[in-house]
């Protein structure tokens, strides 16, 4: 570890003429990294040396994050603002959840990456983790500039759409959950090291990742694409789509850390703490789908409230098996296979066939 304390090997105090010579006791020196000995939490290497990797699952996320890099202006917004201005463009449903479902999102990449800034980053101690936490905290902010992106391009209400995590109650509800989580990892006092801490940490990490990334996101994510799906809002559609993309990296990068926190301390995986866990995501099913019915108190787009009691029961009992746990609810089936195809995009495939505008080049940059 880098320490500025030291004081100089050279010290003028130093009372023999040759100690500048002296061979420094092996002890003293600092000792190299070994990958062997780098742990995801509680390790004890210099985190400010990547290599030697230990974790290449997390610098090959770093690479294809980096690799699928986008921005909200890329996206050519011009067919939503007409639609959204076209007084018989879209239904009153339809309106209703547009602006809920960008109620949920303003915030939410926020809320994530924060998490990760002040809360998660401090706390995980394999350098490869936090080169790609560096990457998604970055991500949480271009997903957070592109739903703001498309509140300004439809002339939303900002305040009504900003303040909604404080004012609609099934938004409120969610964020609610998750805030003794955050809180957690934030409080500066909070230290890793015991079993109960570690315990602590590793709820929150599952919490965001299966739950809040992995859960919460996706009754959102299914509505947006369902409107691109019939040829509306189809600039705002492939917004989410490549965020869907990115979200889909931030929650397998955290599966596998949690996995990995297991396998490196197999003590924390109690059946006591195992119960709470599967307490949290019946929870959290409850809360998404009781936001699927505030945003969709009819059916719309071929979409109700019901159909996501089941497709939310699918992603948990998946979620639950990426964790190591047993399915929580029987035999659910996917009812948007369709949804598995747009995870799967690939940059260069446009699927809505919107334009894809330039960035910014050299040349419109002022100097003045
Ligand atoms: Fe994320």
């Amino acid at each position: 570890m880098l320490n500025w304390d030291d004081e100089p090997t050279s010290a003028p105090s130093a009372p023999q003429a040759d100690a500048n010579l002296a061979i420094v006791p092996a002890a003293e020196v600092a000792k190299r990294v070994n990958a062997d000995d780098k742990r995801i939490i509680n390790g004890q290497t210099d985190v400010n040396q990547l290599v030697p990797f230990k974790y290449k699952w997390a610098w090959d996320k770093y690479l294809a994050g980096c690799a699928n890099h986008w921005m909200p202006q890329e996206v050519n917004m011009q067919r939503d603002i007409e639609l959204w201005k076209s007084p018989n463009g879209l239904s009153e449903d339809e309106r209703r959840l547009v602006k809920r479902n960008l109620g949920f999102f303003v915030t939410a990449d926020s809320l994530a990456a924060n998490n990760i800034v002040l809360g998660t980053y401090r706390h995980i101690t394999a350098p490869e983790c936090r080169q790609y936490l560096l990457r998604q905290a970055f991500e949480e902010a271009i997903h957070t500039h592109a739903y703001q992106y498309i509140v300004e391009s439809l002339g939303l209400d900002e305040a009504e759409i900003f303040n909604a995590y404080n004012e609609v109650k099934s938004i409120h509800d969610k964020d609610q959950f998750l805030i003794p989580f955050i809180d957690t990892l934030t409080d500066p006092e909070f230290k890793t090291g015991t079993t109960e801490n570690d315990q602590k940490l590793l709820k929150s990490i599952i919490v965001f990742a299966c739950l809040m990334e992995g859960l919460f996101f996706y009754v959102g994510f299914t509505q947006i694409l369902a409107l691109g799906r019939q040829n509306k809002m189809t600039g705002a559609a492939e917004q989410y789509q490549y965020i869907l993309r990115d979200e889909s990296m931030h929650v397998n990068f955290g599966i596998d850390v949690i996995n990995t926190i297991k396998m490196e301390n197999p003590q924390l995986w109690t059946s006591e703490f195992r119960e709470e866990i599967k307490a949290l995501f019946i929870e959290a099913v409850d809360l998404e789908y009781r936001y699927a019915e505030d945003t969709m108190p009819r059916g719309v787009l071929g979409l109700n409230a019901p159909m996501f009691k089941g497709y939310l029961r699918f992603i948990a009992n998946r979620r639950a098996v990426q964790i190591g746990l047993e399915p929580l609810f029987p035999n659910e089936e996917n009812p948007f296979p369709w949804m598995s195809e747009m995870i799967d995009l690939k940059k260069e495939r446009n699927f809505f066939e919107t334009r894809v505008t330039e960035y910014q080049t050299g040349g419109t940059l002022s100097w003045d």
